[in-house]
């Protein structure tokens, strides 16, 4: 059975635009997960990280996927780690960032996967692109639409860093 998935990209080292680029590739290589719709490219400051840290650029990606949400979490791991994220867990720059926001309406509390992923609803970074793709998502766990979650502080910490309006593929 197919499920509707919402993934977030992030990059704050290096040719930040590429890593994004890259991960949309190798994502789009993944078995049984076709991309249905990209966001626009986001710039923010490092929030919640220690020191000075270049600013992230984020994505969001809506895709259907035909297995489970671990299985998705193992591929989205794999390039990582392909693309050279170091840090895992860690508060430091990194190459790439993949973060599954929203696995269809399921609620899942693992040792290794939350989901809804717990910091969706304080990460202005992440509620922005995915309410850009599907403005009139749910929040599963809260049945609240994600769009009365964006203050004006959280729209005033996110700026549009390339505007190509959310595509279909
Ligand atoms: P990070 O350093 O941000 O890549 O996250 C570190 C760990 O968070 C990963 O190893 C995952 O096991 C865990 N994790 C928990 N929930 C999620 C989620 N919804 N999406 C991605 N990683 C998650």
């Amino acid at each position: 059975m197919k499920t509707t998935v919402h993934i977030l990209m992030g990059s704050n080292m290096g040719d930040r635009e590429s890593y994004l680029v890259a991960a949309l590739d190798r994502l789009a290589a993944v078995e049984g997960l076709e991309i249905i719709a990209t966001s626009a490219v986001y710039s923010s400051e490092a929030q919640d990280m220690e020191g000075e840290n270049p600013a992230f650029l984020n994505q969001a990606v809506k895709a259907d996927y035909d297995f489970t949400a671990g299985e998705l979490l193992h591929s989205l791991e794999k390039i990582e780690i392909d693309l050279g994220r170091t840090g895992k867990g860690q508060r430091e720059p990194r190459t790439i960032d993949l973060d599954i926001l929203l696995f269809g309406e399921e609620q899942i509390t693992g040792e290794r996967l939350t989901v809804p992923h717990p910091e969706l609803l304080n990460r202005p970074f992440a509620l922005i692109p995915l309410v850009q793709i599907d403005p009139r998502l749910v929040h599963p766990s809260t049945g609240r639409r994600l769009v009365e979650y964006l203050t004006l502080k959280a729209r005033q910490q996110v700026t549009v860093y390339r505007d190509h309006v959310a595509r279909s593929i």
